[in-house]
């Protein structure tokens, strides 16, 4: 899933500010999950601005609203009304949320989250980054363990002369991903793949040629 935080409620005062109705919007997706933008982050950031509000003569007045997904059109939709009797709309959604509302309505829509990464909940309220998103995934390489992500060195060919059999020597605090996928690839019984040195990977799949874009030329009407 995407995981996103808060923006402090500083920085959402300094972005609102000048603006009178304000449509904060939710998502009900996942950055619910990751407990940045559903429902009750925006109960808590409305109640936080309306208190700052007040305190600092700004006269804001806030809509709450949570949809959703903020980045598909069906219930992007639900929020139109909304939409249009506000000036401007917080979405509380990824970055991709935010660009998509953007790109429907003619008012300003401001991010309240800051979209961090592709990653799962390891353990309670602690979330880990897992994938970059690369374009062409090599996980089938590694037992399942992405060393592009996990590998402070992004090393295709590892481990570095730095491991531990426990932690890495850049991030003390996260294990070396190295020995992840040595654990790994040995206890699926595949330690082979390790024989064979990897080539540089083909990086043209990835983000440095701008955005990129799928067509389905398979469903296309
Ligand atoms: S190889 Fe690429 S697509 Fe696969 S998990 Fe790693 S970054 Fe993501
Ligand atoms: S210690 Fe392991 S995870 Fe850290 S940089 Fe070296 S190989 Fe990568």
């Amino acid at each position: 899933m995407i995981v996103a935080q808060r923006k402090s409620i500083p920085e959402l005062v300094d972005i609102l500010k000048g603006r009178k109705k304000i449509l904060l919007l939710g998502c009900g997706t996942c950055v619910t999950v990751c407990l940045a933008g559903g429902e009750r982050e925006v109960s808590i950031n409305a109640s936080a601005l309306r208190i700052a509000s007040r305190l600092k003569n700004l006269d804001f007045e806030i809509e709450e609203l949570t949809i959703e997904r903020q980045c598909d059109n069906i219930f992007i939709e639900k929020a139109a009304d909304a939409i249009k009797r506000n000036d401007v709309v917080l979405s509380l959604g990824c970055g991709a949320g935010v660009q998509a509302i953007a790109e429907r309505y003619d008012k300003p829509v401001y991010a309240g989250l800051d979209t961090e990464f592709i990653g799962i909940l390891e353990e309670r309220a602690t979330w880990t980054e897992k994938c970059i998103a690369c374009g062409k995934c090599v996980l089938h390489e590694y037992g399942g363990i992405c060393p592009i992500t996990r590998c402070a060195k992004h090393m295709l060919n590892g481990p570095c002369s730095g491991s531990t059999e426990e932690r890495c020597e850049v991030r003390a605090d996260r294990p070396c991903a190295w020995q992840l996928i040595y654990r790994r690839l040995k206890s699926i019984g595949e330690l082979d793949r390790l024989k064979s040195v990897k080539s540089p990977k083909d990086w043209s799949a990835g983000i440095g040629g701008g955005s990129r874009v799928i067509i389905r030329e398979d469903h296309r009407v």
